[in-house]
């Protein structure tokens, strides 16, 4: 089955072609480590870990790298009061490598929790500034920028003087973004207000500095994926994704910045995911409407009536295509959670129950497994595969009630199947064996106890925790290879 893919570049579905065979490279932009990240941010990682888990299952090998940017980020190409990690370096009084690593640890514990892969290349904007400085050496060597004042900028007049297409990716024209921006002050050191930082020179209250040819500065931001994304995968490679936030500037200046350096588009499938919402509007830091995705696992927010496990959150994520907006809300998060439990339920009847099975069906499991497929390969439309998982929920309740029957060949390629989609391919993970792990770690604890209580004779104790287990049902065992127990 043909991968078809909407690539933002064409605005087209298109056929995916790999440039070498079963490989895929796939840049995603990471997080700007400044702040803990929002549940939005996590809407987008998880976009991109469902397509790249969906990539694997298909039979590509991927090489996916997603960066941290931990310098550079700025809110406009203005000064250090506009540096996010100066800023909140000074707020929270911590030196800006601390704020870096205080919120690149959050950032993986959160991803952990929501069950997204790591990637294959994790790479940062400060291990970079040589190759963002080798960069930005080529771009003025071929023309395309200049410097002034001890900052680099790229020339985007030259860029379309040249007959490449400054806006092709975010379709905008370039003669309206001039009529539109306008140098109020005229003190800008720019030729023009759409060319765009590759290096800033730093001021001395700047503490993030390095070297460079042009005095001490920090690249642009839009420079680093490029930086990156050429060393790891190469002057041209397969997919990059973003949110939809970043097609422009950030995306539009990454593909300048690509084409000017190497004469080729640097990449082949763009691919943007849509926004989350709550109350209707975009969730962003700035205007103070969003929720830390540990808020609403643990309950404490003033937005949703209780509290919801990250697979859930998962599985209500996965029910909205990662092109369209998705708006969460309570009333839909119940639903998800209801949703969820009777997959749940039905995964748990898959693997323990023995079925009867028999010859008569009304589930043809090879035009089910089709369906899956086509829509996992639609671009990766995951609503669609969740509302064929669901028919097979179904059929499994009807196996259950002995309304239904399968063959045993059927019924181990729909375990196989279900066990791949639900689990490899959209992530979710199954609350009950998570609790049955903490379960056993738990009673792991009360053995080592237990243990060290007869080690230091204190029988009264050890026989306690034996005795109070068992009146719970819980036997323990000693044995040769230490101690072991049983659940009645
Ligand atoms: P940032 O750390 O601001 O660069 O954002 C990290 C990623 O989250 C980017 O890909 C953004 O496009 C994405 N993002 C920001 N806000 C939202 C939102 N409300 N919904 C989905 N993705 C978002
Ligand atoms: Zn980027």
């Amino acid at each position: 089955m043909e991968l078809k893919i909407y690539n933002s570049l064409s605005g087209e579905k298109e056929i995916f072609k790999p440039l070498h065979e079963n490989s895929v490279g796939m840049y995603v932009c990471g997080p700007t480590v400044y702040s803990n990240v929002h549940l939005g941010n996590v809407r987008t990682f998880m976009s991109f870990d469902f397509i790249y888990r969906t990539l694997t299952h298909l039979g590509y090998n991927v090489r996916y790298v997603r960066n941290i940017t931990d310098a550079g980020h700025l809110t406009d190409d203005g000064d250090v009061a506009n540096d996010r990690f100066v800023k909140q370096s000074r707020l929270e009084k911590l030196e800006p490598m601390e704020i870096v690593q205080k919120y690149t640890v959050d950032f993986h514990k959160v991803l952990e929790v929501f069950n997204l892969l790591p990637p294959t290349i994790e790479p940062t904007a400060t291990g970079h500034i040589l190759e963002q400085i080798e960069l930005t050496q080529d771009l003025i060597a071929k023309g395309f920028a200049y410097e002034s004042n001890g900052s680099v900028y790229f020339d985007v007049l030259e860029y379309n003087r040249r007959g490449l297409n400054y806006g092709e990716l975010s379709r905008r024209n370039i003669e309206e973004l001039f009529a539109n921006t306008r140098d109020l002050d005229g003190q800008s050191e720019k030729k023009n207000p759409q060319d765009f930082a590759l290096w800033k020179s730093a001021s001395p209250a700047h503490i993030m500095r390095w070297n460079s040819p042009w005095g001490e500065g920090f690249p642009g931001w839009h420079l680093e994926c490029t930086a990156m994304s050429t060393k790891y995968l190469g002057e041209k490679f397969d997919i990059h994704g973003g949110g939809m936030d970043l097609k422009f500037p950030h995306h539009e200046c990454e593909v300048a910045q690509g084409k000017a350096c190497n004469g080729t588009e640097p990449v082949n499938y763009w691919m943007h995911a849509n926004m989350l919402t709550m109350n209707g509007q975009r969730m962003s830091k700035s205007t103070g409407n969003y929720i830390l995705p540990m808020e609403l696992v643990s309950g404490s927010n003033d937005f949703f009536e209780k509290p919801f496990h990250p697979a859930v959150v998962r599985f209500n994520f996965m029910q909205a295509h990662y092109r369209s907006v998705l708006d969460i809300s309570n009333e839909a998060m119940i639903a998800s959670e209801k949703g969820f439990q009777r997959l749940m339920e039905a995964m748990k009847l898959l693997s323990t129950t023995e079925f009867k099975t028999g010859t008569a069906s009304s589930f043809d499991i090879k035009s089910w497994k089709e369906k899956c497929y086509a829509a996992l390969t639609d671009d990766f439309n995951s609503p669609i595969l969740i509302s064929h998982i669901f028919e097979a929920v179904n059929v499994i309740f009807k196996l259950k009630d002995e309304k239904d029957t399968l063959t045993s060949e059927d019924l181990e390629e729909l375990k196989k199947l279900m066990h791949g989609f639900i689990f490899d391919v959209l992530g979710l993970e199954n609350i009950e064996e998570n609790n049955n792990e903490k379960l056993d770690k738990t009673l792991q604890v009360l053995i080592d106890l237990r243990n060290q209580a007869r080690k230091s004779r204190n029988f009264d104790l050890s026989d306690q925790i034996r005795d109070r287990l068992l009146a719970e049902g819980i036997e323990l065992k000693d044995g040769r290879d230490g101690t072991s127990y049983s659940i009645s």
